[in-house]
Protein backbone atom coordinates (compact mmCIF):
# COMPACT_ATOMS: atom_id res chain seq x y z
CA UNK A 1 0.00 0.00 0.00
CA UNK A 2 1.17 3.25 -0.80
CA UNK A 3 -0.11 6.56 0.36
CA UNK A 4 0.62 9.73 -1.10
CA UNK A 5 1.52 13.31 -0.01
CA UNK A 6 -1.92 14.52 0.56
CA UNK A 7 -3.04 11.42 2.13
CA UNK A 8 -0.03 12.01 4.77
CA UNK A 9 -1.03 15.71 5.64
CA UNK A 10 -1.32 16.00 9.27
CA UNK A 11 -2.57 14.15 12.34
CA UNK A 12 -5.99 13.44 10.81
CA UNK A 13 -5.06 12.22 7.66
CA UNK A 14 -2.60 9.95 8.97
CA UNK A 15 -4.45 8.57 11.39
CA UNK A 16 -7.34 8.00 8.24
CA UNK A 17 -4.65 6.12 6.53
CA UNK A 18 -3.88 3.92 9.67
CA UNK A 19 -7.46 2.85 9.53
CA UNK A 20 -7.31 1.90 6.13
CA UNK A 21 -3.76 -0.24 6.28
CA UNK A 22 -5.61 -1.82 9.80
CA UNK A 23 -8.38 -3.27 7.28
CA UNK A 24 -6.36 -4.47 5.12
CA UNK A 25 -4.42 -6.11 7.71
CA UNK A 26 -7.64 -7.26 9.62
CA UNK A 27 -8.69 -8.69 5.99
CA UNK A 28 -6.24 -11.29 6.18
CA UNK A 29 -3.11 -9.70 4.46
CA UNK A 30 0.51 -9.08 5.02
CA UNK A 31 1.50 -5.56 4.56
CA UNK A 32 4.38 -3.48 3.57
CA UNK A 33 3.55 0.51 3.27
CA UNK A 34 5.32 2.96 1.57
CA UNK A 35 4.42 6.46 2.56
CA UNK A 36 5.46 9.95 0.49
CA UNK A 37 6.39 13.42 2.78
CA UNK A 38 3.52 15.27 3.80
CA UNK A 39 2.20 17.22 0.61
CA UNK A 40 4.50 20.34 0.10
CA UNK A 41 7.05 18.95 2.31
CA UNK A 42 9.50 18.32 -0.21
CA UNK A 43 9.02 21.64 -2.17
CA UNK A 44 9.92 23.26 0.99
CA UNK A 45 13.00 21.18 1.77
CA UNK A 46 13.74 21.82 -2.24
CA UNK A 47 13.52 25.29 -1.68
CA UNK A 48 16.30 25.01 1.89
CA UNK A 49 18.27 24.03 -0.50
CA UNK A 50 18.36 26.34 -3.44
CA UNK A 51 18.70 29.24 -0.67
CA UNK A 52 21.43 27.57 0.89
CA UNK A 53 23.88 27.08 -2.41
CA UNK A 54 22.30 27.40 -6.30
CA UNK A 55 24.72 25.25 -7.15
CA UNK A 56 23.96 22.73 -4.32
CA UNK A 57 25.59 19.46 -3.97
CA UNK A 58 23.33 16.71 -4.69
CA UNK A 59 24.94 14.25 -2.19
CA UNK A 60 23.75 16.92 0.42
CA UNK A 61 20.11 18.13 -1.45
CA UNK A 62 19.51 14.14 -0.90
CA UNK A 63 19.70 14.45 3.04
CA UNK A 64 17.50 17.48 3.41
CA UNK A 65 14.64 16.05 0.90
CA UNK A 66 14.73 12.36 2.49
CA UNK A 67 14.00 13.44 5.99
CA UNK A 68 10.00 14.48 4.57
CA UNK A 69 9.31 10.68 4.54
CA UNK A 70 11.41 9.68 7.45
CA UNK A 71 9.09 11.71 9.58
CA UNK A 72 5.93 10.36 7.72
CA UNK A 73 7.01 6.88 7.99
CA UNK A 74 7.89 7.14 11.92
CA UNK A 75 4.33 9.12 12.28
CA UNK A 76 2.50 6.22 10.59
CA UNK A 77 4.17 3.18 12.70
CA UNK A 78 3.27 5.22 15.82
CA UNK A 79 -0.02 5.99 14.57
CA UNK A 80 -0.80 2.06 13.82
CA UNK A 81 0.93 1.04 17.50
CA UNK A 82 -1.91 3.28 19.18
CA UNK A 83 -4.67 1.31 17.06
CA UNK A 84 -2.80 -2.08 18.66
CA UNK A 85 -0.90 -3.12 15.64
CA UNK A 86 2.26 -4.32 15.57
CA UNK A 87 4.20 -1.85 13.41
CA UNK A 88 7.52 -0.19 12.60
CA UNK A 89 9.95 2.13 10.38
CA UNK A 90 11.94 0.86 7.79
CA UNK A 91 14.54 3.63 6.55
CA UNK A 92 15.71 2.77 3.25
CA UNK A 93 19.07 1.89 4.79
CA UNK A 94 17.68 -0.18 7.13
CA UNK A 95 15.33 -2.22 4.36
CA UNK A 96 18.14 -2.10 2.34
CA UNK A 97 16.88 -0.11 -1.13
CA UNK A 98 19.99 -0.39 -3.45
CA UNK A 99 20.50 2.25 -5.77
CA UNK A 100 23.15 3.78 -7.59
CA UNK A 101 25.17 7.05 -7.09
CA UNK A 102 22.90 9.20 -9.20
CA UNK A 103 22.02 11.72 -6.31
CA UNK A 104 18.72 13.57 -6.55
CA UNK A 105 17.48 11.05 -9.48
CA UNK A 106 18.82 8.23 -7.96
CA UNK A 107 17.82 4.12 -9.61
CA UNK A 108 16.80 1.19 -7.73
CA UNK A 109 19.37 -1.42 -8.43
CA UNK A 110 17.88 -4.27 -5.75
CA UNK A 111 16.03 -4.79 -3.02
CA UNK A 112 16.89 -7.04 -0.03
CA UNK A 113 13.52 -7.92 1.20
CA UNK A 114 14.18 -10.93 3.82
CA UNK A 115 14.45 -8.89 6.80
CA UNK A 116 11.45 -7.32 5.90
CA UNK A 117 9.77 -10.54 4.92
CA UNK A 118 10.89 -11.93 7.88
CA UNK A 119 9.28 -9.32 9.79
CA UNK A 120 6.07 -9.35 7.58
CA UNK A 121 5.48 -12.90 8.39
CA UNK A 122 5.30 -12.32 11.86
CA UNK A 123 2.34 -9.84 12.09
CA UNK A 124 4.24 -6.62 11.94
CA UNK A 125 3.32 -4.08 9.50
CA UNK A 126 6.50 -2.51 7.60
CA UNK A 127 6.32 0.94 6.62
CA UNK A 128 8.78 2.43 4.51
CA UNK A 129 9.34 5.63 3.41
CA UNK A 130 8.98 6.07 -0.12
CA UNK A 131 11.41 8.25 -2.58
CA UNK A 132 14.78 6.76 -0.66
CA UNK A 133 17.40 4.67 -1.11
CA UNK A 134 20.98 4.05 -0.37
CA UNK A 135 24.33 4.30 -2.70
CA UNK A 136 27.07 1.66 -2.79
CA UNK A 137 28.69 4.13 -1.05
CA UNK A 138 26.08 3.90 1.65
CA UNK A 139 24.67 7.28 2.20
CA UNK A 140 21.15 8.26 1.50
CA UNK A 141 19.40 8.94 -2.02
CA UNK A 142 16.28 10.04 -3.57
CA UNK A 143 14.79 8.74 -6.70
CA UNK A 144 13.58 11.89 -7.82
CA UNK A 145 10.19 14.20 -7.99
CA UNK A 146 7.45 11.29 -7.35
CA UNK A 147 9.51 8.79 -6.86
CA UNK A 148 7.51 7.47 -3.60
CA UNK A 149 5.21 5.55 -6.39
CA UNK A 150 8.56 3.80 -8.24
CA UNK A 151 9.22 3.06 -4.47
CA UNK A 152 6.11 1.29 -4.16
CA UNK A 153 6.14 -0.78 -6.97
CA UNK A 154 9.65 -1.54 -6.22
CA UNK A 155 9.08 -2.99 -2.84
CA UNK A 156 5.90 -4.58 -4.10
CA UNK A 157 8.36 -6.86 -6.47
CA UNK A 158 10.76 -6.92 -3.92
CA UNK A 159 8.33 -8.83 -1.39
CA UNK A 160 6.33 -10.35 -4.63
CA UNK A 161 3.18 -8.88 -3.48
CA UNK A 162 -0.09 -10.28 -4.64
CA UNK A 163 -1.34 -6.31 -5.64
CA UNK A 164 0.72 -2.91 -4.94
CA UNK A 165 -2.39 -0.48 -4.06
CA UNK A 166 -1.50 3.58 -4.95
CA UNK A 167 -3.55 5.71 -2.62
CA UNK A 168 -3.79 8.96 -3.55
CA UNK A 169 -6.37 12.25 -3.48
CA UNK A 170 -8.09 11.28 -6.68
CA UNK A 171 -10.48 7.37 -6.81
CA UNK A 172 -8.66 6.50 -10.01
CA UNK A 173 -7.08 7.47 -13.44
CA UNK A 174 -8.98 9.44 -15.27
CA UNK A 175 -9.52 10.16 -19.05
CA UNK A 176 -7.64 13.11 -17.83
CA UNK A 177 -6.68 15.30 -14.85
CA UNK A 178 -10.54 15.36 -13.48
CA UNK A 179 -9.06 18.55 -11.75
CA UNK A 180 -8.85 20.59 -15.42
CA UNK A 181 -11.99 18.38 -16.97
CA UNK A 182 -14.91 18.07 -14.92
CA UNK A 183 -16.53 15.85 -17.46
CA UNK A 184 -13.33 13.56 -17.43
CA UNK A 185 -14.78 9.75 -16.73
CA UNK A 186 -12.78 7.54 -14.50
CA UNK A 187 -11.57 4.59 -15.73
CA UNK A 188 -11.69 0.71 -14.63
CA UNK A 189 -8.85 -0.75 -16.57
CA UNK A 190 -5.82 1.02 -18.25
CA UNK A 191 -2.78 -1.13 -19.78
CA UNK A 192 0.86 -0.57 -18.75
CA UNK A 193 1.46 0.62 -22.18
CA UNK A 194 -1.16 3.45 -21.86
CA UNK A 195 -0.78 4.44 -18.61
CA UNK A 196 3.21 4.79 -19.36
CA UNK A 197 2.55 6.84 -22.05
CA UNK A 198 0.06 9.17 -20.06
CA UNK A 199 2.68 9.28 -17.47
CA UNK A 200 5.68 10.10 -19.87
CA UNK A 201 3.13 13.38 -21.06
CA UNK A 202 1.96 14.97 -18.41
CA UNK A 203 -0.40 12.93 -16.29
CA UNK A 204 1.36 12.54 -13.28
CA UNK A 205 -0.82 10.62 -11.00
CA UNK A 206 1.49 7.76 -11.25
CA UNK A 207 5.87 8.85 -11.72
CA UNK A 208 6.42 7.39 -15.33
CA UNK A 209 9.67 5.28 -13.37
CA UNK A 210 7.01 3.39 -11.30
CA UNK A 211 4.87 2.20 -14.48
CA UNK A 212 7.74 0.80 -16.74
CA UNK A 213 8.67 -1.12 -13.36
CA UNK A 214 6.01 -2.34 -12.97
CA UNK A 215 5.48 -3.21 -16.61
CA UNK A 216 9.20 -5.07 -16.14
CA UNK A 217 8.28 -6.79 -13.18
CA UNK A 218 4.43 -7.41 -13.64
CA UNK A 219 3.32 -5.96 -9.85
CA UNK A 220 -0.23 -5.75 -10.18
CA UNK A 221 -0.87 -1.91 -9.48
CA UNK A 222 -4.07 -0.20 -8.56
CA UNK A 223 -4.90 3.25 -8.11
CA UNK A 224 -7.07 4.49 -5.57
CA UNK A 225 -8.29 7.10 -2.85
CA UNK A 226 -7.27 7.54 0.65
CA UNK A 227 -10.27 9.71 0.98
CA UNK A 228 -12.61 7.39 2.24
CA UNK A 229 -14.86 6.36 4.68
CA UNK A 230 -14.46 3.46 7.30
CA UNK A 231 -17.96 1.61 5.33
CA UNK A 232 -16.29 2.23 1.74
CA UNK A 233 -15.64 -1.02 -0.34
CA UNK A 234 -12.35 -2.82 0.75
CA UNK A 235 -9.54 -2.57 -1.57
CA UNK A 236 -9.65 -6.24 -2.56
CA UNK A 237 -12.71 -5.14 -4.64
CA UNK A 238 -10.89 -3.41 -6.90
CA UNK A 239 -12.53 0.13 -6.59
CA UNK A 240 -9.96 1.81 -8.06
CA UNK A 241 -8.06 1.77 -11.62
CA UNK A 242 -6.38 -1.35 -12.52
CA UNK A 243 -3.12 -0.95 -14.34
CA UNK A 244 -3.14 -4.35 -16.56
CA UNK A 245 -1.72 -5.92 -19.56
CA UNK A 246 -2.65 -5.85 -23.01
CA UNK A 247 -3.76 -9.53 -23.05
CA UNK A 248 -5.86 -8.94 -19.71
CA UNK A 249 -7.80 -6.25 -20.75
CA UNK A 250 -8.77 -7.74 -23.99
CA UNK A 251 -9.60 -10.36 -22.02
CA UNK A 252 -12.24 -8.42 -20.00
CA UNK A 253 -13.35 -6.63 -22.63
CA UNK A 254 -14.40 -9.73 -24.62
CA UNK A 255 -16.30 -10.65 -21.19
CA UNK A 256 -18.24 -7.52 -21.60
CA UNK A 257 -18.79 -7.91 -25.19
CA UNK A 258 -17.22 -3.82 -25.55
CA UNK A 259 -15.90 -1.71 -28.54
CA UNK A 260 -12.51 -0.65 -27.67
CA UNK A 261 -12.11 2.73 -27.25
CA UNK A 262 -9.91 4.46 -29.17
CA UNK A 263 -8.33 6.92 -26.86
CA UNK A 264 -7.52 6.27 -23.45
CA UNK A 265 -6.69 9.79 -22.34
CA UNK A 266 -5.61 13.11 -22.46
CA UNK A 267 -2.41 14.54 -21.16
CA UNK A 268 -1.10 18.39 -21.07
CA UNK A 269 2.38 19.34 -20.16
CA UNK A 270 3.37 22.78 -19.59
CA UNK A 271 7.16 21.98 -18.40
CA UNK A 272 8.60 21.87 -22.01
CA UNK A 273 10.18 24.93 -24.15
CA UNK A 274 10.39 25.49 -27.83
CA UNK A 275 13.52 27.09 -29.53
CA UNK A 276 14.21 27.10 -33.22
CA UNK A 277 17.36 28.02 -34.81
CA UNK A 278 16.71 29.81 -38.12
CA UNK A 279 18.76 29.50 -41.21
CA UNK A 280 20.69 26.21 -41.19
CA UNK A 281 22.62 25.21 -44.03
CA UNK A 282 21.05 22.32 -45.52
CA UNK A 283 23.83 19.49 -45.60
CA UNK A 284 24.37 16.23 -43.89
CA UNK A 285 25.78 16.78 -40.30
CA UNK A 286 24.05 20.27 -39.76
CA UNK A 287 21.45 18.69 -37.13
CA UNK A 288 24.22 16.56 -35.83
CA UNK A 289 26.06 19.12 -34.69
CA UNK A 290 22.98 21.07 -32.57
CA UNK A 291 21.60 17.74 -30.79
CA UNK A 292 25.28 15.89 -30.53
CA UNK A 293 25.91 18.74 -27.74
CA UNK A 294 22.53 18.24 -26.16
CA UNK A 295 22.78 14.93 -25.58
CA UNK A 296 26.24 14.48 -24.70
CA UNK A 297 25.52 17.21 -21.79
CA UNK A 298 22.18 14.94 -21.01
CA UNK A 299 19.20 17.39 -22.36
CA UNK A 300 16.70 15.08 -23.41
CA UNK A 301 14.86 16.88 -26.96
CA UNK A 302 11.48 15.45 -27.40
CA UNK A 303 9.64 17.23 -30.33
CA UNK A 304 11.53 18.45 -34.01
CA UNK A 305 10.41 19.74 -36.83
CA UNK A 306 12.97 21.04 -39.52
CA UNK A 307 11.59 23.21 -42.69
CA UNK A 308 13.71 23.43 -45.90
CA UNK A 309 13.90 26.79 -47.80
CA UNK A 310 14.18 25.12 -51.02
CA UNK A 311 15.55 28.45 -53.10
CA UNK A 312 17.81 29.36 -50.25
CA UNK A 313 19.46 25.65 -49.36
CA UNK A 314 18.75 26.46 -45.97
CA UNK A 315 16.52 25.21 -43.02
CA UNK A 316 14.90 25.91 -39.83
CA UNK A 317 15.09 23.49 -37.00
CA UNK A 318 12.60 23.64 -33.85
CA UNK A 319 12.80 21.41 -30.39
CA UNK A 320 11.46 20.99 -27.48
CA UNK A 321 13.74 20.27 -24.14
CA UNK A 322 12.35 20.10 -20.38
CA UNK A 323 11.73 23.59 -18.88
CA UNK A 324 14.37 23.29 -16.53
CA UNK A 325 16.91 22.12 -19.20
CA UNK A 326 15.93 25.72 -21.27
CA UNK A 327 19.10 28.11 -19.78
CA UNK A 328 21.52 25.49 -20.28
CA UNK A 329 20.58 24.44 -23.71
CA UNK A 330 20.59 28.21 -24.61
CA UNK A 331 24.17 28.57 -23.51
CA UNK A 332 25.12 25.29 -25.30
CA UNK A 333 23.78 26.29 -28.53
CA UNK A 334 25.25 30.02 -27.92
CA UNK A 335 28.58 28.68 -27.78
CA UNK A 336 28.92 26.85 -30.79
CA UNK A 337 26.79 29.13 -32.81
CA UNK A 338 29.79 29.15 -35.41
CA UNK A 339 29.80 25.66 -35.51
CA UNK A 340 26.54 24.98 -35.96
CA UNK A 341 25.97 28.35 -38.25
CA UNK A 342 23.01 29.32 -37.51
CA UNK A 343 21.37 32.94 -37.84
CA UNK A 344 19.08 33.65 -35.05
CA UNK A 345 17.95 31.31 -31.87
CA UNK A 346 14.94 31.78 -30.72
CA UNK A 347 12.81 30.70 -27.17
CA UNK A 348 9.62 30.18 -25.82
CA UNK A 349 8.83 28.74 -22.83
CA UNK A 350 5.18 29.60 -22.89
CA UNK A 351 4.12 26.52 -24.71
CA UNK A 352 2.18 23.45 -23.49
CA UNK A 353 2.26 19.74 -24.84
CA UNK A 354 -0.88 17.78 -25.27
CA UNK A 355 -1.14 14.46 -26.19
CA UNK A 356 -3.80 11.69 -26.82
CA UNK A 357 -2.90 8.30 -26.03
CA UNK A 358 -4.87 5.04 -26.73
CA UNK A 359 -3.80 1.53 -27.90
CA UNK A 360 -7.12 1.49 -30.38
CA UNK A 361 -5.24 4.20 -32.21
CA UNK A 362 -3.06 1.44 -34.01
CA UNK A 363 -5.78 -0.18 -35.66
CA UNK A 364 -7.47 2.86 -36.72
CA UNK A 365 -7.09 6.17 -39.17
CA UNK A 366 -7.78 9.46 -38.35
CA UNK A 367 -7.19 10.07 -34.97
CA UNK A 368 -4.42 12.52 -35.75
CA UNK A 369 -7.28 14.66 -38.30
CA UNK A 370 -9.41 14.74 -35.52
CA UNK A 371 -7.37 16.53 -33.16
CA UNK A 372 -5.94 19.14 -35.91
CA UNK A 373 -9.21 19.57 -36.81
CA UNK A 374 -10.79 20.09 -33.40
CA UNK A 375 -7.93 22.47 -32.65
CA UNK A 376 -8.39 24.14 -35.44
CA UNK A 377 -12.03 25.20 -35.15
CA UNK A 378 -11.30 26.76 -32.17
CA UNK A 379 -8.46 28.71 -33.57
CA UNK A 380 -6.01 26.96 -31.00
CA UNK A 381 -2.57 27.31 -33.26
CA UNK A 382 -0.07 24.04 -33.69
CA UNK A 383 3.26 24.85 -33.73
CA UNK A 384 4.62 21.35 -33.54
CA UNK A 385 3.69 17.97 -34.00
CA UNK A 386 5.29 14.45 -32.67
CA UNK A 387 3.75 10.84 -32.56
CA UNK A 388 4.40 7.38 -32.03
CA UNK A 389 2.19 4.18 -32.16
CA UNK A 390 0.11 4.93 -29.68
CA UNK A 391 0.66 8.64 -29.01
CA UNK A 392 -0.12 11.45 -31.03
CA UNK A 393 1.09 15.14 -29.23
CA UNK A 394 0.97 19.06 -30.50
CA UNK A 395 2.34 22.17 -29.17
CA UNK A 396 0.86 24.76 -28.73
CA UNK A 397 0.35 28.28 -26.44
CA UNK A 398 -0.02 27.81 -22.88
CA UNK A 399 -2.48 29.97 -22.70
CA UNK A 400 -4.83 27.27 -24.37
CA UNK A 401 -3.72 24.06 -22.28
CA UNK A 402 -6.97 23.67 -20.77
CA UNK A 403 -9.25 24.95 -23.76
CA UNK A 404 -7.53 22.26 -25.76
CA UNK A 405 -7.37 19.49 -23.70
CA UNK A 406 -11.53 20.22 -23.09
CA UNK A 407 -12.14 20.12 -26.56
CA UNK A 408 -10.40 17.43 -27.52
CA UNK A 409 -12.20 15.61 -24.65
CA UNK A 410 -15.58 16.61 -26.48
CA UNK A 411 -14.02 15.83 -29.92
CA UNK A 412 -12.96 12.22 -29.01
CA UNK A 413 -16.59 11.62 -27.23
CA UNK A 414 -14.87 11.02 -23.75
CA UNK A 415 -17.33 13.04 -22.24
CA UNK A 416 -19.09 11.77 -19.25
CA UNK A 417 -21.48 12.96 -16.64
P1 LIG B 1 0.22 11.80 -4.57
O1 LIG B 1 0.64 12.91 -3.66
O2 LIG B 1 -0.80 10.90 -3.95
O3 LIG B 1 1.36 11.06 -5.18
P2 LIG B 1 -0.14 13.25 -7.07
O4 LIG B 1 -0.47 14.70 -6.93
O5 LIG B 1 1.27 12.89 -7.41
O6 LIG B 1 -0.61 12.50 -5.75
O7 LIG B 1 -1.09 12.57 -8.16
C1 LIG B 1 -2.50 12.70 -8.07
C2 LIG B 1 -2.97 13.86 -8.96
O8 LIG B 1 -2.73 13.52 -10.33
C3 LIG B 1 -4.45 14.12 -8.92
O9 LIG B 1 -4.79 15.00 -7.87
C4 LIG B 1 -4.75 14.72 -10.29
O10 LIG B 1 -4.92 16.13 -10.25
C5 LIG B 1 -3.52 14.41 -11.12
N1 LIG B 1 -3.82 13.78 -12.41
C6 LIG B 1 -3.27 14.13 -13.60
N2 LIG B 1 -3.75 13.40 -14.59
C7 LIG B 1 -4.63 12.52 -14.06
C8 LIG B 1 -5.46 11.48 -14.58
N3 LIG B 1 -5.48 11.19 -15.89
N4 LIG B 1 -6.23 10.78 -13.73
C9 LIG B 1 -6.21 11.05 -12.40
N5 LIG B 1 -5.46 12.02 -11.84
C10 LIG B 1 -4.66 12.76 -12.65
N1 LIG C 1 7.93 13.48 -1.57
C1 LIG C 1 8.50 13.27 -2.87
C2 LIG C 1 8.04 14.36 -3.84
O1 LIG C 1 7.26 15.21 -3.46
C3 LIG C 1 8.23 11.91 -3.41
C4 LIG C 1 6.76 11.56 -3.60
O2 LIG C 1 5.90 12.14 -2.96
O3 LIG C 1 6.48 10.67 -4.41
O4 LIG C 1 8.48 14.38 -4.95
MG1 LIG D 1 2.66 11.43 -6.85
Amino acid sequence: MKFGGTSMAGTERIRRVARIVQRQQAAGHEVAVVVSAMAGETDRLVTFCREANPLYDPAEYDVVVASGEQVTSGLLAMHLQALGCKARSWLGWQVPIKTDNAHAKARIEDIDAEALTASMASGEIAVIPGFQGVSPAGRVTTLGRGGSDTSAVAVAAAVKADRCDIYTDVDGVYTTDPRIVAKARKLKNVTYEEMLELASVGSKVLQTRSVSLAMKEGVRVQVLSSFIDDDAPAADTIPGTMIVSDEELAKIQEGLDMERQLITGIAADKNEAKITLTRIADRPGAVAAIFGPLAAANINVDMIIQNIAKDRGETDVTFTVPLADLARTQALLEERKDTIGYYRMLANSKVAKISVVGVGMRSHAGVAATMFRALADRGINIQAITTSEIKVSVLIDEDETELAVRVLHTAYEMDGE
